[in-house]
């Protein structure tokens, strides 16, 4: 888990951007929580300028894994996922 100062943010380097593949990264403003693509932020090669609120996304994310644990059926020998990869629309902020 990366932390900057107090702020906890969970999905920082798990996502990548859609447009350019790099990471997103865990951006503060106005004491607000924020990911963005480090492809824009820092490698400058992304025009992916938007930010993500941190909130809503970790929000999403967790229905997202509690609702994927009923896709899942155990065995005794294995774990097998019937699902494929989702997809997860998010409202983006400028
Ligand atoms: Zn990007």
């Amino acid at each position: 888990m990366i932390t900057t100062g107090k702020d906890v943010f969970p999905l920082s380097g798990i996502f990548k951007c859609s447009l350019c593949e790099y990471a997103f990264s865990s951006y503060s403003r106005n004491k607000k929580r924020y990911y963005r693509c480090t492809g824009y932020s820092k490698k400058k090669i992304c025009n992916a300028s938007s930010v993500i609120d941190a909130d809503k996304i970790e929000d999403i994310i967790k229905e997202e894994v509690i609702a994927g644990f009923k896709h899942y059926a155990i065995s005794y020998n294995s774990i097998i996922n019937k699902e494929k990869f989702k997809s997860i629309n998010v409202d983006l902020e400028k």
